[in-house]
């Protein structure tokens, strides 16, 4: 790769799968990877022409990008999603597993069906992406995984004491499998997040919104690209010696 390129388009030459990229975070960091060079597939459940939107918006930085519809919860789903990509796009080297779903109740209200989505989208689903994810990586000795978690994976939450448990989950898969795969030139780690300004929060009210911002030490809710740019750090080839960690921006609200 030229000096020029591989300064500017860091990424260039790499193929990232993001989950969950038709809007909020996933977004963002879909088109942080595409600026930085990478090829992407901006994957999305039911908003297609968001998707579209962002693949679009991925392309005018001069890398190709294709949206694609999954349910990452389906297995058969996850299978179609990488063929898809690698076909269209070359092999996967960065795996962003984004997509995920919150819900707000009281432990004694949370039905075993609210606990099974919650684990299947936030769990299973990256349990999924990554076996489809590690043969190529394997095979080319290299690759990115990285997790979006939740700081109430790690500190636990009120009233979502399933979305904890899965977040948490998610910390030790993420923990666990970066042991499992030291040697092999694929680092696997976790980002999680504080309260970031996405519809998945916009179910709180003004009040909550005012507290959490006052509460938190820089005195503002997390954007979008505060999180795009933390992917874009642990997606480096340059990261090869930071594995099994959990970076959290919260902008100070856990230290
Ligand atoms: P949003 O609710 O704004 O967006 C969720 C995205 O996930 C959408 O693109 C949606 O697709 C997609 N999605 C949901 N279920 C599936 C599925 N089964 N298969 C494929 N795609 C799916 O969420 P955020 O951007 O706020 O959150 C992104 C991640 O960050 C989540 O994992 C969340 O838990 C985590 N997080 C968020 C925080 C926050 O404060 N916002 C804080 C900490 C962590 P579509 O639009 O097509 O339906």
């Amino acid at each position: 790769m030229n000096q020029t390129l591989s300064t500017t388009r860091p990424l260039f030459g790499q193929t990232a799968i993001v989950t969950g990229a038709s809007r909020g975070i996933g977004r963002a960091i879909a088109l942080a990877l595409a600026k930085a060079g990478a090829n992407v597939a901006v994957n999305y459940l039911t908003r297609e022409n968001s998707a579209r939107e962002v693949a679009l918006h991925c392309r005018s930085y001069g890398s190709n990008a294709i949206a694609i519809q999954g349910d990452v919860t389906k297995k058969s789903d996850v299978t179609r999603l990488f063929k898809e990509t690698s076909a269209q796009l070359g092999s996967v080297t960065l795996l962003i597993n984004n997509a995920g779903i919150a819900r707000s109740q009281l432990f004694l209200d949370t039905t075993e069906s609210d606990w099974d989505q919650l684990m299947d989208a936030n769990l299973k689903a990256p349990f999924y992406c990554i076996q489809e994810a590690l043969p190529a990586m394997l095979q080319r000795q290299y690759g990115r995984i990285i997790n979006i978690s939740s700081i109430w994976g790690i500190t636990g939450g009120s009233y979502e004491v399933a979305y904890s448990a899965s977040k948490g989950g998610l910390i030790a898969l993420t923990k666990a499998l970066a042991k499992e795969l030291g040697t092999t030139g694929i680092t696997v780690n976790a980002v999680a997040p504080g309260a970031i300004d996405t519809e998945m929060i916009q179910a709180l009210t003004e009040e909550d919104r005012a507290r959490i911002s006052a509460d938190t030490p820089v005195g503002r809710l997390g954007t979008p690209d505060d999180i795009a740019n933390t992917v874009l750090f642990l997606a480096s080839p340059q990261t090869s010696f930071l594995t099994g960690q959990i970076i959290s921006p919260n902008g100070g609200l856990l230290t």
